[in-house]
């Protein structure tokens, strides 16, 4: 087992990612020993370790006198095409094994999108309920209807008590790689203290259990919603763990199923549960093996400017903004819709280059792997694939983030205010975005209603919109 990780590496890891991996492989190896396996481990810090894969791979083939090597196929495409040149490279024979750890191979989802107009992960989650038989009455859904999307969009009523986040301490192991990690990559994005996720598989059974029990009854009612000083309401916080290895998409799922057999959550939350694994987790991945390597330079919209530096600090004024990325900081972790609603919707609407935004995503998740990474990025947060993953793009203005969260209560900005000194930023920006973007975006049906009301603007408000949009943005963004 190979702890590589390179100090010059283009994306510098959430410190807490890096804990969260190295401690998960130690606990890992230490398991596989005490059940019999010799296991040869190259730490990070262990002499003559320069974080280059490929050096320690050759030097493991020599060290054993290897005569073949048996892997599983590399989720990232760049290991996955190097991986291709090992047997002509290394002189021995190779033999590349699928990951069965998805519920539908590259393959079958390449066969599954040959000769579609469009992709939409709507279908692409109907084919695989069929296939698994997952709240499946037969051939049709159980209580009639595929998706109960429309039914996840509840803000949180006040007095709803928030289940508490499943934390563990760190053992001896963890705190010897937090120890690591601050020493040798001290200036990385992200605090240490709060280091709190599950490191072993036991740890990330309990957390499943947890969540089963305490969050998947209301799962499905509160998916969009928002809360002020509220880090995971109630989403699982398992991504981590199921990208890791560390629980099972399958198994995942199937405890949500029991859960409605049995009649601990309804089939809304379910659903919506089911729908994120089996349908976007899944869609995600097809889509990136679909569409790489050219997906990384996709830039739609030919946006080019750089990432502001409160990504990095929090340090702004906008609450929404500065509440997701502080968390992020604190936790490596922001639920799908502050990603998604929040982080994803400005860098949009602020025409941020594609390429700092990917790597932003990629470096301060502890979940973050780029196969699930960057089309979620690309695709769904920036459309920057010009419709693949998406059929519009997420623009919203604080009328939205309003809704569904407190924190424009506590903003210095107002969400009501469309212009001046007071108006919330999402609101100017959301505007001059559709404006921008006319020629591109008009067309689209599902943009109808907004290119409506923007052609009923009078003259002199589309043009302050656009200077006060200007001003913003070069203005309140240092670069980070
Ligand atoms: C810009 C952006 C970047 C993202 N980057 C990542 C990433 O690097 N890694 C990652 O795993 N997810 C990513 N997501 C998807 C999603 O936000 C996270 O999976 C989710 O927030 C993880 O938290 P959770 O486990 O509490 O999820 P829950 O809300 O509890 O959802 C349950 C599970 O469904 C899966 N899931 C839900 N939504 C998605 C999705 N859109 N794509 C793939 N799987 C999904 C995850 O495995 C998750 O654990 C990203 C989303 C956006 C908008
Ligand atoms: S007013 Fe605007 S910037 Fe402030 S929290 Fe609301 S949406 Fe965010």
């Amino acid at each position: 087992m190979l702890e590589v990780y390179q100090r010059t590496s283009r994306v510098r890891y959430h410190q807490q990612k890096l804990v969260l991996v190295f401690s998960a492989m130690r606990h890992f190896a230490q398991e596989l020993r005490d059940v019999g396996y010799r296991v040869d481990y190259v730490a990070q810090d262990q002499a003559g370790n320069n974080g280059s894969f490929h050096q320690e791979l050759l030097k493991a083939v020599n060290r054993y006198a290897v005569d073949r090597i048996i892997v599983t196929e590399s989720s990232n495409w760049n290991l996955w095409r190097q991986m291709q040149g090992w047997q002509q490279k290394l002189g021995i024979p190779l033999e590349i094994r699928e990951d069965t750890r998805f519920f539908c191979s590259r393959e079958i989802f390449a066969a599954w999108a040959k000769d579609r107009k469009e992709l939409r992960m709507e279908y692409f989650y109907r084919m695989l309920r069929r296939k698994t038989g997952w709240l499946m009455d037969g051939e049709l859904p159980v209580g009639g209807q595929w998706n109960y999307d429309r039914e996840n969009r509840k803000t949180i009523p006040k007095g709803v008590t928030l289940p508490a986040w499943r934390r563990f301490q760190p053992d001896a192991i963890t705190q010897s790689v937090i120890e690591l990690v601050r020493d040798r990559f001290p200036d990385h994005f992200g605090e240490l203290g709060s280091f709190g996720w599950a490191v072993t598989r036991q740890d990330a059974l309990a957390a499943l259990e947890d969540f089963i029990h305490y969050n998947l009854p209301s799962f499905g009612d509160y998916q969009d919603a928002m809360q002020l000083g509220e880090d995971s309401l109630f989403h699982s916080t398992l991504s981590p763990y199921i990208n890791l290895g560390l629980l099972s998409p399958r198994e995942v799922c199937e405890a949500a199923l029991l859960a409605y057999r049995d009649g601990t959550a309804g089939l809304t939350a379910v659903e919506g549960f089911i729908r994120q694994i089996l349908g976007w987790r899944e869609f995600m991945r097809g889509v990136y093996w679909l569409k790489m390597p050219g997906y990384r330079s996709s830039n739609y919209f030919q946006a080019t400017r750089p990432l502001p530096d409160f990504y990095w600090s929090a340090e702004t004024e906008m609450r929404c903004l500065h509440e997701a990325i502080n968390a992020t900081r604190r936790t490596a972790y922001a639920h799908h819709i502050q990603r998604l609603m929040l982080t994803g919707n400005f860098a949009l609407l602020s025409g941020i280059d594609p390429v700092a935004v990917d790597n932003w995503y990629l470096s301060v998740y502890a979940d973050a792997y780029e196969w699930v990474e960057m089309p979620n990025t690309l695709g769904m947060a920036l459309y920057a694939d010009g419709g693949v993953v998406g059929s519009k793009p997420y623009a919203a203005s604080g009328a939205y983030i309003q809704r569904m969260s407190d924190y424009c209560q506590n903003c210095s900005y107002d969400p009501k205010i469309k212009l001046g000194e007071q108006a919330c930023p999402f609101n100017y920006l959301y505007w001059n975005f559709l404006m921008e973007n006319e020629e591109r975006l008009k067309s689209n049906p599902r943009m109808a209603m907004p290119y409506r009301t923007l052609a009923r603007m009078p003259e002199k408000q589309r043009e302050q919109i656009k200077t006060q949009s200007q001003f913003f943005l070069e203005n309140n963004q240092k670069e980070g």
